[in-house]
């Protein structure tokens, strides 16, 4: 079919040019006017409403090779979109080319390696659900909808942090495209460097077609959520319990208004609250230990905590942050929990402005801390929590009272922190910390962004900017 010239910000793309690409592609060429170009150019985040000059739904690795190779011959911004949760937006742009793997979401497990391969479109709801066939899983999101690209390539946070490390840690291989449309496979002993800077550099280096990552024997897990008023007390004991308890308990703490579930007493339903979510991928008959030290962490508003598969528990929240919600998110690392923090947490905890939103601390210890800390890009590895102040709001019109509220929080909590955060839950408006994200990893990402992507064609992230390139 022959195509005709599309105008962007950027100049005319001649109608040649766009029919050499879409013959070049198995996927499908997607531009404003067709068919599908509202419901494909839609992210996550209903903040950023884009719209691209064109959509490549990359099919295979050829089509990323060919997606890339064109932005990068037209001077086309490219948004690289793998589950397209990226708060910021970064999964889509305006003008520019939205290079989508949702397509790509083959998955070959190796039950005798304990390995998985996954294509970069996956979402960790693919990803939990060919594993725990084999009773294996590794490190991957609390939501299920979320990609495993954008995720590994920040670090990567979740329930088996603590006893298997972060996404990326357990992150053996994976295959790239590089800003010359070129494919390499990076690994130990292979292409180190990026191997390297895509642990936690984001998506700065290239396009990910596929992932390696390492399995571990997680069958069934004792999960689920347990509600306490918020006060300080029940902070302080979260702390305790987080620098005692054995590293198969995950328990990531959250700050939000009660939603109206039937184990939550009525009286309780939309005032603020803690709710530990745990998982205990530890043996069975330790059950009973840990849901009674939960009951120590304070008074028990509610509690549904039961042996379930490990996919389930990554879905808990699924109903309550469906796509085209609105976010707003700050991230910061802390070692500590002081009680200097916990006043903030009160505070803000208290005039949550939407039931969406929460606070939630991801305790990074245990396995993350055995990494050292130039071994990836991944910085912070003495932290303790990672906290995101995630703001998140169903009306647009709400977006001014949530947006200052995650700001001055942020702001409040900055004393109390480290100063860098995760990149993963950062926003827009964050470039100017990612040298703080990095810290005295930063030179060295600087290093290899200036070798790998000197003209900066993957700058739709948290950026690294190399030097010398236009805007660094
Ligand atoms: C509801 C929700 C829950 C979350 N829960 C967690 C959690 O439990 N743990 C955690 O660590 N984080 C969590 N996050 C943050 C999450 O890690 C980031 O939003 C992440 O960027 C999502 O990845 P994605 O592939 O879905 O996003 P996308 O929007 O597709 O991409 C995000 C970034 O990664 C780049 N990218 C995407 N795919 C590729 C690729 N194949 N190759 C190279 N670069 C690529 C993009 O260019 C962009 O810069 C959550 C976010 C949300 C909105």
């Amino acid at each position: 079919m022959k195509v005709a010239d599309i105008e962007t910000g950027h100049g005319a793309l001649d109608a040649n040019a766009l029919h050499a690409l879409e013959q070049r592609l198995h996927g499908a060429l997607i531009r404003p006017g067709d068919e599908g170009y509202d419901a494909t150019r839609r992210v996550y985040n209903a903040q950023h409403d884009r719209r691209p000059a064109l959509i490549v739904q990359a099919a295979d690795v050829a089509d990323v090779m060919a997606g890339v190779t064109f932005a990068g011959e037209h001077d086309l911004p490219l948004a690289v979109r793998g589950g397209g949760h990226s708060v910021p937006g970064f999964g889509t742009c305006d003008d520019g080319l939205v290079l989508s793997l949702e397509h790509m979401r083959g998955i070959r497990v190796d039950p005798e390696h304990r390995r998985v391969r996954a294509e970069g479109g996956c979402t960790w709801a693919d990803l939990n659900h060919a594993t725990a066939a084999f009773g294996l899983a590794t490190t991957g999101g609390i939501v299920s909808s979320t990609g495993i690209a954008g995720l590994t390539l920040g670090g990567g946070l979740g329930h088996l942090a603590r006893r298997c490390g972060l996404t990326c840690d357990n992150l053996v291989a994976a295959d790239l495209v590089t800003v010359e449309g070129r494919f390499l496979t990076c690994s130990e002993g292979h292409h180190e460097d990026l191997f390297w800077a895509i642990r936690g550099g984001g998506g700065n280096f290239g396009v990910v077609t596929s992932f390696e990552y390492r399995l571990h024997e997680v069958a069934d897990i004792l999960g689920g959520p347990t509600f306490y008023p918020l006060e300080a007390g029940v902070l302080q004991a979260y702390r305790e319990l987080i620098a005692e308890a054995p590293e198969a308990l995950g328990a990531i703490l959250g700050i939000t208004l009660a939603p109206p579930l039937p184990f939550v007493p009525e009286g309780w339903h939309g005032r603020p609250v803690v709710v530990v979510l745990t998982c205990w991928s530890g043996p069975a008959d330790e059950d009973e230990a840990i849901r009674e030290r939960l009951g120590r962490l304070g008074p028990v508003l509610g509690q549904s905590v039961q042996r379930m598969p490990y996919p389930v528990i990554n879905t808990l929240f699924d109903e309550l942050l469906p796509a085209g919600l609105h976010h707003y998110w700050k991230g910061c690392f802390s070692r500590e929990l002081t009680d200097a923090a916990i006043a903030v947490h009160l505070d803000f905890g208290a005039r949550i402005p939407c039931p969406q939103t929460a606070t939630l601390l991801f305790p990074i210890d245990g396995a993350c801390r055995r990494v050292a800390a130039e071994a990836t890009a991944f910085a912070y590895r003495e932290a303790t929590f990672a906290t995101a102040l995630g703001p998140s709001w169903p009306d647009a019109r709400d977006g001014e009272a949530n947006i200052a509220w995650g700001r001055a929080y942020y702001q409040a909590l900055r004393p109390h922190s480290q100063e860098g955060g995760y990149v993963n839950f950062m926003s827009a408006d964050d470039a100017d910390r990612v040298s703080a994200n990095y810290r005295q990893n930063h030179d060295r990402l600087v290093e290899l962004k200036s070798r790998f992507d000197p003209t900066n064609l993957f700058r739709l992230n948290q950026n690294i900017a190399p030097t010398q390139a236009p805007g660094a």
